[in-house]
């Protein structure tokens, strides 16, 4: 008896460095954008690699895919996808790679809300968007967890094997999404309800604004593909007048001179550089999703407060 358990514990010891060195196959995922790839990472763990296709502090609107990016979709066991539209040169790109990876859309169950809820339609303008979903819906955390879940689904069906580490790992990240809401909800709760209006260069705040009842205006329209027009910049520099709207943003991903030309006429102040579409890279504020979400609140708290 003991001989043959000491003979299994020698056979054990022969194959377990073997196994070490040879190392498990990872699960190769490829994200359209760096927020995603994150999202996708963590509840991934070291069972996946995931890339980007759109990298930190790029633009996922008006990218366009290098010749690189084909290979890299070709290669991948799954692609995760925001969509609700999001990313309109994918479907080319899908095809030219002629990959046979499963093509997972993450915000798939979310209630979306349309493109133009916070523009002005009485201004009779809109921006070609007719009813098409806003697709920036990570800016609200509760999105965020469909997100999550659909991932998990994801991650579990390419690799049934770890389904349970997938499963833990998105449970252990929903609570930290569940305390990250706690925290924007206190935060935003102690601006003044009149100071919590602000300006952003785009349309990408609809879900924040719809989830945590901070007011956005945007000179620009939903995609950051539309240029705003000087009549689109005289009408909100009446406006932050009028309304006395006390700060203006500028997102990490767009041309900052619109926004500061709006504060110089309107004399409202420029506050720190907003995460919209893309994380930071990893020595900025924002390199991942809940450090994202941290530095935008704290932006918000010292322009408003
Ligand atoms: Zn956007």
């Amino acid at each position: 008896m003991r001989r043959a358990l000491l003979r299994v514990l020698v056979v054990l010891a022969a194959l377990m460095p073997f196994g070490a060195a040879a190392g498990e196959v990872k699960l190769k995922a490829v994200a359209t954008f760096s927020i995603l790839a994150d999202l996708v990472a963590q509840v991934g763990g070291d069972r996946v690699t995931v890339t980007s296709l759109v990298g930190p502090d790029a633009d996922a609107h008006g990218y366009s895919p290098a010749p690189g990016d084909a290979r890299r979709v070709a290669e991948a066991d799954l692609v995760v996808v925001n969509g609700l539209g999001f990313e309109g040169w994918l479907e080319r790109l899908i095809r030219a790679s002629g990959t046979k990876a499963p093509i997972v859309t993450a915000s798939t169950g979310i209630k979306t809300i349309p493109a133009s809820e916070d523009h002005d339609h009485d201004h009779g303008h809109g921006h070609g968007e007719g009813d098409h979903p806003d697709p920036h819906a990570w800016q609200s955390v509760a999105n965020v967890k469909t997100y999550v879940a659909n991932i998990r689904d994801a991650l579990a069906k390419a690799d049934p094997d770890h389904a349970a580490d997938y499963s833990a790992r998105a449970a252990a990240y929903t609570e930290k999404l569940g305390a990250l809401e706690g925290e924007i909800r206190a935060g935003l709760a102690a601006i003044p309800e009149g100071q919590r209006r602000i300006i952003t260069t785009h349309d990408s705040f609809g879900y924040y604004a719809a989830a945590y009842g901070l007011r956005f205006l945007a000179p620009q329209g939903i995609s950051t593909n539309s240029e705003a027009g000087p009549k689109d910049v005289a009408r909100i520099i009446r406006q932050i007048r009028r309304d006395k709207v006390p700060a203006v943003f500028v997102e990490s991903i767009a041309d900052p001179r619109l926004m500061q030309q709006i504060a110089r006429e309107s004399g409202a102040k420029v506050g720190a550089r907003l995460f919209s579409d893309a994380l930071s890279g990893p020595n900025g504020p924002a390199p991942t999703y809940l450090e994202m979400m941290r530095a935008n609140l704290k932006a918000f708290r010292e322009a408003l407060s």
